[in-house]
């Protein structure tokens, strides 16, 4: 799934190829799939966006962490799928549940993986209140940090804290096993254990892990807008469980097992339960 780090890498890609393109045509739902989402019916996007030039795109506002937003003209799409680009005669996808042409015969497309929304709306200009900001900007600072610990339960585990109700928007499964490993923390860990250490090296590791997965492209589990994997190598995922079960500080054996919807990887030794 789309997570934080590459919404910012599918929006820098964005930003550097498709801006200036004006929408030749523009069509969602040509393969509908259950759980693709739309704002009202997909058959009117092609009114909506047919002639509107991209302006930017400009993820990590706000509440969008898991989705890359592409102004074009005075519409706003918010993609919460993969964004793929293909040039003028290049395949493709056999199936899309969104496409879109440009004046200069090249393509956008959008394939929902497990689920996504394509939601088109008219572009408000930003109100400056940033409710929950990124985790890679300056006001996702010590103090936002504190607040929002105080704010959740205290018998939170780290992965019920992290990685659900969108307290950190983007913040998903996905990026959570490096988040965790790299701060030593257990994702079953209770807010209530940790001391005041821990709580600074949670922060340093989600603010440090998501920078180090948006500076490397992404992670090695995601494409980008090029269908290129990304090149952060994750130390937990499905792809480094297939590469050796062993935690590569202590060499012990690392677990998987379902927690909260979702596989989670972890080191029992190296991320203790307190
Ligand atoms: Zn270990």
């Amino acid at each position: 799934m789309i997570e934080l780090p590459e919404t910012y890498v599918l929006a820098e890609q964005i930003n550097c190829t498709l801006v200036g393109k004006t929408i030749k045509a523009a069509t969602a739902n040509a393969h509908p799939h259950t759980f693709a989402w739309y704002t009202g019916d997909p058959a009117a996007y092609g009114a909506m966006l047919t002639d509107k030039t991209v302006v930017s795109a400009n993820p990590g506002i706000g509440s969008n962490g898991g989705s890359t937003e592409i102004l074009c003209g005075d519409m706003l799409l918010v993609i919460g799928t993969p964004i793929k680009y293909h040039t003028k005669g290049e395949r493709l996808p056999k199936s899309h549940q969104l496409l879109l042409e440009f004046d200069d015969g090249s393509f956008m497309s959008c394939t929902v993986q497990m689920w996504g929304g394509m939601f088109c709306l008219p572009a408000v200009k930003p109100s400056g209140d940033i409710v929950k900001p990124s985790p890679l900007e300056d006001a996702f600072n010590k103090a936002y940090w504190d607040r929002l610990l105080q704010s959740a339960k205290p018998e939170l585990s780290m992965k019920a804290l992290l990685a659900t109700e969108q307290r950190i928007p983007g913040l998903g499964n996905g990026v959570l096993h490096d988040i965790l490993f790299k701060a030593r923390l257990h994702p079953k860990r209770k807010l209530e254990t940790l001391s005041d250490d821990d709580k600074g090296r949670l922060f340093n590791s989600v603010k440090s892990t998501l920078k180090e997965m948006r500076d490397g492209g992404g992670r090695d589990t995601e494409k980008d807008l090029f269908n290129k994997w990304g090149g952060y190598q994750t130390v937990l995922s499905a792809n480094s469980w297939k590469r050796s079960s062993f935690c590569q500080i202590c060499s012990g054996n690392l677990v998987k097992e379902a927690y909260l919807g979702g596989a989670i990887y972890y080191c029992p030794s190296c991320q203790t339960l307190g």
